[in-house]
């Protein structure tokens, strides 16, 4: 029976990135950012992933921690990504000056099955086949989804993809009580590691398992 007072719900799939500062902070505050909006539902988490920069030279760079969580929203896509938008500028706001580089990330990556290109939106995000950043942790969330656009699944895309830059699996987890599941996607594509052990950089402590609030 249907929920007349319900309006239609959509699943989408946010990737949240961030760089520099407190990374897994950033993350965490985005991801209950958005649970917080009225109108849109957090409903999985990935592992979050850190990435190595990709430098063209080989000069080092501040590596990248990323994820991918799926919403269930009543917003239409361009809503929504309003919502990322302003979550975006939100984190920004505490940016030590004006022009510093943008820290905080947040993609809309799919937005049910729909294929859009308009202006200032592009769903699924036009470069998704190409980051294995995103593509491994919605993998590890959705590897059997079938992407538009590409028409093909999200683990077919994973073991086509040509980003060799390599991926660390992190304890860091995106909301307190997320299962530590990255199972799901792991094994067959030979891709993800699951680096236990050292995590580098004293700005963040990885909190798990914790069920405060
Ligand atoms: P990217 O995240 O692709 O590296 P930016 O975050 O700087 O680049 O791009 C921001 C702009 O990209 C936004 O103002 C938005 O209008 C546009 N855009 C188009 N498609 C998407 C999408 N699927 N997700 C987020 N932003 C998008
Ligand atoms: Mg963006």
């Amino acid at each position: 029976p249907r929920n007349t007072a319900a309006p239609p719900r959509a699943l989408g799939a946010i990737a949240p990135g961030a760089i520099l500062g407190d990374r897994s902070g950033q993350l965490r505050a985005a991801v209950a950012a958005l649970d917080a909006h009225p109108d849109v539902t957090v409903t999985r988490c990935s592992p979050v992933y850190e990435a190595e920069a990709h430098t063209l030279d080989g000069t080092p760079q501040p590596a990248y921690l990323n994820a991918v969580v799926t919403a269930s929203t009543s917003l239409d896509p361009e809503a929504l990504l309003d919502v990322l938008l302003a979550i975006e500028q939100e984190a920004g706001r505490t940016r030590a000056h004006r022009w510093a580089s943008r820290t905080l990330d947040l993609d809309l990556v799919l937005y049910a099955d729909l294929h859009l290109d308009t202006a200032r939106l592009s769903v699924p995000h036009p470069r998704l086949a190409e980051r294995r950043f995103v593509l491994q942790p919605l993998a590890d969330l959705a590897p059997d989804r079938v992407v538009p656009r590409w028409n093909e699944t999200v683990a077919d895309l994973l073991a086509a993809c040509p980003d060799r830059a390599a991926l660390r699996c992190t304890d860091f987890a995106l909301r307190d009580d997320e299962p530590q599941d990255a199972s799901h996607g792991g094994g067959s594509h030979g891709g993800g590691s699951h680096g236990g052990g050292s995590h580098g950089g004293g700005d963040e402590e990885p909190r798990r398992n914790r069920s405060e609030g």
